[in-house]
């Protein structure tokens, strides 16, 4: 079966309220939408979106690098398994030096369309037994009267674990915060911290101490300088687990804390990472070391939740709670489906390939 008629549509998606990220405030998500069709007239999606600040990569220089890999692939044979897809996303690293957000969206729609053609779910095509659903956090931010209006909405969907993004500020604030969601969710819900390298080593030593007779499962990226001595002295401290975020796409030292055992804890994003193999492949690697993994979007549409999705459910056991309530955020969807959060967890769909599919209104006529 060969890969034909493969297009490039832009899309932005506007967010409801601006959001903020540690590298600025956000009000629209752009990205890049990648469609294609077999010559027996199976149709797939996948989504490039790199995110200013945080992918190394522009939009414009991954739709470059798009269009020459869609000249690449025009006409090539689709792959019929897992290794002939992990091949083809190799060439397009090597010899095409496509980035990683690029290699994401083609590992999207090859999936998607090899899935279809095996009339198998995405994850369950790429691996034996993934997860059927899998449990996600939710996310609070802002002031203490802020974090109270956002638990009540989120109340319904009974979460078992609600992350607390901690701004600059000083400690008192922060307690405030995370005293607000202990007071109102059940004794086993747990509440992880995202503190953004916003803390000395003394400062962080003196948070935890305070906070960590309060459920803390984790602490995301604590520390300004996360030096392996830092982190293990920080864990003896207080005791808590440790978390890695942007750490991880800094190669040596992530490579450097993990060898000193220096973490407990691998947030993985794999629109920054180069795609769903090489997440899973890393959280392997991190689970020999008795790590834990937590998955999350980087703020793409549907699409790319969708295939984030599927690579959390490749990774069984080794999952935590992952990041990818975050199509809420957004005014409107490009995909008919929901991904409605049940008991705190999301099914994966069961649908062949990825298993949604792009509003019709966005679909290039050409197609
Ligand atoms: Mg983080």
């Amino acid at each position: 079966m060969k890969i034909r008629r493969l297009s490039l549509i832009d899309f932005e998606l506007t967010f409801k309220a601006p959001l903020v990220t540690a590298h600025g405030l956000l009000n629209l998500r752009k990205g890049i939408i990648i469609c294609a069709k077999t010559d027996d007239g199976c149709s797939g999606i996948g989504e490039i979106s790199p995110l200013d600040g945080f992918n190394r990569e522009s939009r414009s220089r991954a739709k470059q690098s798009a269009q020459e890999v869609a000249g690449y692939l025009d006409n090539a044979e689709l792959p019929v398994d897992p290794e002939g897809l992990i091949q083809i996303l190799g060439d397009l690293e090597d010899r095409l030096s496509a980035p990683p957000s690029v290699i994401f969206g083609f590992e999207m729609l090859l999936g998607d369309l090899a899935g279809k053609k095996a009339e198998l779910p995405l994850s369950t095509w790429y691996c034996n037994n993934p997860l059927r659903n899998v449990a996600v956090n939710a996310i609070l931010a802002g002031s203490p009267e802020d974090i109270q209006g956002q638990l009540a909405q989120k109340a319904a969907r009974h979460f078992r674990a609600y992350k607390i993004k901690i701004e600059a500020g000083g400690i008192e604030p922060a307690i405030q915060k995370i005293k607000t969601v202990r007071d109102r969710v059940a004794d086993d819900v747990m509440i992880r911290l995202d503190l953004n390298r916003g803390l000395d080593l003394n400062e962080a030593v003196d948070l935890l101490n305070e906070i960590k007779g309060f459920g803390i499962e984790y602490v995301e990226e604590p520390l300004k300088e996360p030096t392996s001595h830092d982190m293990i002295a920080l864990r003896e401290e207080t005791g808590l687990r440790i978390a890695l975020d942007e750490t991880v796409a800094e190669t040596d030292r992530f490579h450097d804390l993990l060898e000193n055992k220096a973490c407990d804890v691998i947030v993985l994003k794999p629109m920054m990472l180069g795609g769903i193999n090489k997440s899973v492949k890393l959280s392997r690697m991190a689970a020999e070391q008795g790590l834990k993994t937590v998955l999350t979007s980087t703020l793409e549409s549907g699409i790319g939740v969708t295939a984030c999705l599927h690579a959390a459910a490749m990774l069984g056991h080794h999952v935590l709670a992952c990041g990818l309530d975050t199509l809420d955020l957004f005014q409107d969807s490009i995909i008919n489906e929901d991904l409605p959060i049940i008991s705190g967890r999301m099914n994966v769909p069961q649908r062949p390939g990825l298993g949604v599919s792009l509003r019709p209104s966005l679909i290039p006529s050409t197609i």
